[in-house]
């Protein structure tokens, strides 16, 4: 047996794990784990936060061997094992980006595009969803799709609404008539397995306005949020409160990251009125003059989920954290409702941190002991309640695996559900790839 562990601290076992170099293998592997019944969990490079990749025996198919990458005007190539950084940084030695900016860019296309992650840039660039271009596919009955945008899907799927967020992962995107792409996007390593992806390039902006800008008041950079949000050409608006600047040793109530693509000069002094404006602390926030400038920004937001993960880790726990997002209108009650609730019951003890222009924040909590983690873990639940009937959704780009596949049931009806499952049983009779993610364990076969 192999132990396997993602990102989260989570952590299973694998009776083989399997390294594909190409496609025909793993079309070999599906077709010799179909026969003989054996689960299939595919792993991309475990950065994931939910137990997606972590297996409960069976095989575990490694894809981090297929790494192509090709690079042309407008779209990329690559494998599923390809890693996110990799891409970035060959995209811009060609004066382009891809937009979504997942800030763990040691994790690969395929486990993106399974998630449907999304990061700072997002706000502007949309999620992965909205930048892959073509799909191919790997089924467990050895078929393989090759799949683009507008090819559709050749089976009746009813239509289940989505939540009024900008971002969405948590079960099947279903309609009628849709295209096979919105149904493996997002599909956690259940229906198939990526075996490459081509992904939407942009030309990359000539100049940016960058700058992690500091408050002295939480309602103050919630209002700054309000207010810049319209900005045309603003790529990112982060957030974070001041326990997770506490964590980074920096004394200020909260901040606010934001970068817009500019193109005059004037643009810089329409950011030092809105600054003043908005009540910011003019003279301890940082701003970007230089391309390094920004790439020390983006660490310095990389490295406080490493270091609350650090953290966990060190205490021997299980990472806990939140993934929700709502409507817009409805943040600050969203905010309320976190702030009230964590300050009752582990005052000090969380972060609040994230994609707050998508109103979409990660509340971390930081227990102490097993009896402390299986309280805080208890608050969960909570919020996600509070988030669908705010109009929001359980899980806004992490996935909910396995660790959050009950948060489903919160989110959709059990009709809905029994259609997600329909489309499963269709692609995997046997129920064998990704078990346990999305579904839970218990659903199975039934
Ligand atoms: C410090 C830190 C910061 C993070 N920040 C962000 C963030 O800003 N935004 C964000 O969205 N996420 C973030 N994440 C979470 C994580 O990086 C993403 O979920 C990422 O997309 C996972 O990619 P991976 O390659 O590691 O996938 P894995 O963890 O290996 O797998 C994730 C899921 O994808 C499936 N999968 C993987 N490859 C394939 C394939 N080829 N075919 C089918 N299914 C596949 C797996 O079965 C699993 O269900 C962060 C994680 C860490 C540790």
């Amino acid at each position: 047996m192999v132990r396997i562990e993602d990102a989260s601290g989570f952590s299973g076992q694998a009776d083989r794990v399997l390294n594909p170099r190409d496609e025909a293998e793993v079309v070999e592997f599906l077709r010799q784990a179909n026969a003989a019944g054996t689960p299939v969990t595919i792993g991309g490079a475990w950065t994931g936060l939910t137990g997606g990749s972590v297996p409960d025996g069976g095989w575990v198919l490694d894809l981090r061997g297929m790494n192509s990458l090709s690079i042309e005007a407008g779209r990329a190539v690559t494998g599923p094992g390809t890693l996110l950084r990799d891409v970035q940084s060959a995209v811009a030695r060609a004066d382009q980006i891809y937009g979504p900016d997942p800030t763990e860019n040691t994790s690969s296309i395929g486990g993106n595009i399974a998630n449907n992650s999304s990061g700072s840039r997002s706000f502007r660039y949309g999620d992965t969803r909205a930048n892959v271009l073509g799909l191919r596919v790997a089924l467990m009955d050895g078929r393989v799709l090759d799949v683009q945008r507008g090819d559709r899907i050749d089976f009746d799927v009813p239509s289940i609404s989505l939540p009024r967020t900008t971002k969405h992962s948590a079960g099947y995107r279903l309609s009628p008539g849709m295209d096979w792409m919105d149904l493996f996007v997002g599909s956690e390593g259940t229906l198939g397995v990526l075996t490459r992806a081509e992904l939407k390039l942009l030309p990359a902006p000539k100049d940016y306005f960058a700058g992690v800008i500091f408050f002295d008041r939480d309602a103050l950079a919630l209002d700054a949020v309000e207010a810049w949000r319209g900005v045309e050409r603003l790529n990112m608006l982060e957030y974070l409160d001041a326990n997770s600047l506490r964590v980074m040793e920096i004394d200020a109530a909260a901040a606010l990251l934001i970068e817009q693509e500019i193109a005059t000069g004037a643009e810089v002094d329409e950011w030092l009125e809105r600054l003043d404006q908005a009540g910011a602390l003019l003279e301890t926030s940082w701003i970007a003059t230089s391309e390094r400038d920004r790439e020390r920004f983006r660490q310095f937001r990389h490295e406080l989920p490493e270091r609350v993960n650090a953290t966990m880790r060190q205490r021997g726990l299980v990472k806990l954290s939140s993934d929700f997002a709502v409507p817009f209108e409805n943040n600050r009650e969203m905010m309320a409702f976190y702030r009230d609730l964590l300050e009752r019951e582990f005052p000090g003890q969380y972060t609040i941190w994230g994609h707050i222009g998508d109103a979409h924040v990660h509340v971390n909590l930081l227990p102490r002991d097993n009896a402390e983690w299986e309280r805080a873990r208890d608050l969960m639940p909570v919020f996600a309640r509070e988030a669908v009937r705010l109009g929001g959704v359980v899980g806004a780009e992490h996935g909910l695996g396995k660790r959050k596949a009950h948060f489903l049931e919160l989110q959709y009806t059990p009709a809905q559900i029994e259609a997600m499952k329909a489309v499963k049983r269709r692609l995997d009779p046997n129920w064998l790839l990704g078990r346990g993610n999305l579904f839970g364990w218990r659903d199975g076969l039934s």
